[in-house]
């Protein structure tokens, strides 16, 4: 794979650390548990979509954009690091942020992401919960061009072929930790919700020859509509690297059992889980996306998914900054 054809603009800092977490893997008695720490990619918070924008915004800047227009929910990381990149490269930023959410804790249209998004200069659109987001966008766009700017959108958690580069560019840099690290990965879990992550894993490990599974736990979607997603971002990234297509579908899981009521919504065993990694290890995950992905992975352990001497990583994809729009539900608040 050579990811140096494809225009890339330097935003993340990597590659991101691989670590164990001895202490949550005591805790549940299970297999041996490493975490990639995704949520340290660097740009005001990190989080995945930092190496999906190294990419998009590459494409923007060869375009001659001079303005990005993203969507995503209210609290949404994407929309963050994306506000970032557009104010490190000295682009205008427009956010489409329906409420799509019902949640009502205080603070949620305040505090953590959307908080930053405005810090960072971008401009929002909060709008109401059924507005069609790509639509939305072409609206923004539209007046943009009135104005005589030339704006360039992003999708919806810069999940298209271009931005899950990002996660196969990833998929490479992980297996070359392991190596030398001199650990055999058994499995791999990720939060999975536009699909570029899960997607880009995929392509880079199968092209690398890596032989796991790798198990993508649904924000929201079930899991075949997640499928179907992660499906055509797999066939658009062949399109795009070309070379070998064959995907062993049989190694790639898609389990909706921990979304719980629905996007952006706790349940019980995401607050469990995110005081676990807080506790054990020292380590913030997320109440929307990591916390409800490594619930899924610590019900599999607990079911006897894995044996004592297997070694499972969980990608931790960032996300922490929505955590003060959840507050109430942590430290013995409950859902
Ligand atoms: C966007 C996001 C995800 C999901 O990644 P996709 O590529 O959209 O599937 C997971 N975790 C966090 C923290 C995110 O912000």
């Amino acid at each position: 794979m050579d990811m140096s054809l494809f225009p890339r603009r330097r935003l993340a800092h990597l590659p991101t650390p691989l670590e164990p977490m001895p202490r949550l893997s005591a805790h549940l008695g299970g297999p041996q548990l490493f975490v990639k720490r995704d949520d340290c990619t660097g740009l005001a918070g990190g989080g995945n979509k930092t190496r999906k924008l190294e990419f998009l915004i590459a494409d923007a800047l060869a375009d001659g954009a001079d303005t990005v227009i993203t969507a995503g929910s209210v609290q949404s990381n994407h929309a963050r690091q994306t506000a970032a990149a557009a104010a490190h490269c000295g682009l205008r930023c427009e956010l489409v942020l329906p409420r799509f959410v019902p949640w009502e804790g205080p603070g949620y249209e305040v505090v953590g992401n959307v908080l930053l998004d405005r810090l960072l200069g971008a401009e929002v659109h909060l709008l109401p919960a059924d507005t069609d987001r790509d639509a939305a966008m072409a609206r923004v766009a539209e007046k943009a061009r009135v104005r005589g700017a030339r704006p360039y959108v992003i999708p919806v958690g810069g999940s298209n072929a271009l931005g899950a580069l990002g996660y196969v560019e990833c998929a490479a840099e992980l297996l070359r930790q392991a190596a030398d690290l001199g650990i055999a990965i058994d499995a791999l879990v990720t939060a999975s919700g536009s699909g570029g992550t899960q997607a880009g894993l995929v392509v880079g490990c199968q092209r690398l020859a890596a032989d796991f599974p790798v198990i993508g736990m649904c924000d929201a979607a079930p899991a075949q509509e997640l499928a179907e997603t992660v499906r055509a971002l797999v066939a658009a990234l062949g399109e795009l690297l070309g070379g070998s297509r064959d995907i062993d579908w049989g190694r790639v899981e898609f389990l909706d059992a921990y979304a719980g009521a629905g996007y952006g919504l706790p349940t019980d065993a995401m607050v469990e889980a995110v005081t676990l990694a807080a506790r054990l290890e020292g380590l913030l995950l997320d109440p929307v996306y990591t916390g409800k992905a490594l619930a899924g992975l610590i019900d599999l352990v607990r079911r006897g998914r894995f044996r004592g001497d297997d070694t499972v990583v969980f990608v931790h994809t960032g996300g922490a900054a929505a955590l003060d729009a959840y507050a109430g539900v942590f430290a013995g608040g409950g859902v």
